[in-house]
């Protein structure tokens, strides 16, 4: 019996493991897929968790995570705003960073399951059983689920997820490009909005999210990107460019932000699994790092017999409204701006004429610096 299974080794998945795992607990995290992997994401990490992750071993310098602290906002119709970024981040790749997370892991004795996707999780008296399509069950006394945006394990566990009215697409590209390195650039265009920030060995991320009617009545992406995303001039001129350097972009969809429980029938939940902030923000990452570090203090505190599994789940509700709640719905605020033309184009002449705002702005979609 392991003290620990986790659902999923992404950000916050892998955090817990590495978390629970310095303190000598026994973790396993059963993960779809091989290490390492493409994944859709914007690639742009907040400085909240950049003394945490040097603190656990990632050494950013020689994996040459580029220094971000310039914004650039466009509207669809080309109009540009640029802000210094308060607290800064880094460009990494998810592709980089979660296998070098995954290997601290491995250095302090984590099992993993690759390749290997939940099918039924159960609970019988004090022990969770969870089995794979690997043709294997696990059972340990917590089981935490970081599986991400996607629904599957939400309908295995009956967890109940209300409707979202949009439904949106994300689509992520490698590129490289004669473009600042220190500048994260959001460019609008109808139904979404596209990020475009530096990442290691001289490459860029470029990502960004649409409302999937967009796709409608279009043969691909490709001419869905000509016909849409070229009208913002920015846009336009980086995609004729760049050289796009993966054969087909990585693809994710069914991407919804509403509110989710933090808790479902015992089982703790961590980063987009407990609430997806919309990527505009680009706090996903950070939320996934820190919520999976609150879940383990307090998971450590319940394998050591401090806490009972009552006190475990609601001090830990109580810690994710309180870091994390009204970010996310502030996060849901802005979106509604953007990606339509006469609110981006009216936030960004706002914004123009008050420059104090922008910052202000910025600071609301972020949290606390996780210090060490
Ligand atoms: C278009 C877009 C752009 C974004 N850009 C940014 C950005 O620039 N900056 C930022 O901070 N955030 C960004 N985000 C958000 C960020 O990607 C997420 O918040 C972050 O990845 C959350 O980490 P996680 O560990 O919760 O989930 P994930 O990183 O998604 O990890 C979940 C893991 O669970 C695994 N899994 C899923 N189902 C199963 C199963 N049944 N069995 C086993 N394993 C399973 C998956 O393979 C995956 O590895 C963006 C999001 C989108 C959609």
């Amino acid at each position: 019996m392991y003290d620990a299974i986790i659902i999923g080794g992404g950000l916050g998945g892998l955090t817990v493991a590495i978390e629970l795992a310095r303190k000598g607990f026994s973790v396993i995290v059963i993960e779809k897929h091989t290490y390492p992997f493409h994944k859709v994401c914007g690639e742009y990490i907040s400085n909240e968790v950049r003394s945490y992750v040097e603190h656990i071993g990632l050494d950013l310098n020689r994996l040459g995570a580029s220094n971000i602290d310039k914004f650039q906002l466009t509207s669809i119709t080309g109009k540009s705003l640029h802000s210094p970024l308060e607290m800064g981040g880094f460009g990494i790749s998810r592709f980089t960073l979660d296998f070098e997370l995954y290997k601290i892991a491995l250095g302090l004795g984590v099992s993993f399951e690759l390749n290997a996707s939940v099918e039924d999780t159960q609970r019988i008296n004090e022990a969770f059983f969870v089995d794979t399509n690997t043709n294997k069950t696990f059972h340990a006394k917590i089981l935490i689920g970081s599986y991400g945006k996607r629904a599957k394990v939400d309908k295995i566990i009956k967890r109940p997820i209300p409707k979202q009215q949009t439904s949106y697409l994300g689509v992520k590209y490698h590129i490289s490009i004669d473009y600042p390195k220190d500048l994260i650039s959001l460019h609008n265009f109808e139904g979404g909005y596209c990020g475009i920030s530096a990442i290691e060995n001289n490459k860029y991320c470029l990502c960004y999210l649409t409302a999937t009617a967009n796709l409608k009545n279009k043969s691909n992406i490709k001419q869905m990107e000509e016909e849409v995303l070229y009208k913002n001039p920015f846009l336009k001129e980086i995609f004729i460019k760049a050289d796009f350097l993966f054969t087909k972009p990585e693809v994710i969809n069914e991407v919804v932000f509403v509110s989710k429980s933090q808790v479902h029938e015992n089982v703790i939940m961590v980063g987009d699994s407990a609430g997806l902030i919309t990527p505009l923000a680009g706090n996903g990452m950070s939320i996934a790092i820190r919520s999976g570090f609150f879940a383990a203090q307090l998971i450590q505190d319940f394998l050591l017999g401090n806490l009972t599994r009552t006190e475990l789940e609601k001090l830990y509700i109580t810690i994710w409204n309180t870091n994390f709640k009204n970010q996310l719905w502030r996060g849901r605020q802005l979106q509604r701006l953007f990606g339509k033309e006469k609110t981006s184009e009216f936030a960004i002449n706002f914004l123009k004429r008050i420059p104090v705002l922008m910052p202000f702005v910025i600071r609301s979609t972020h949290g606390k610096v996780l210090e060490f």
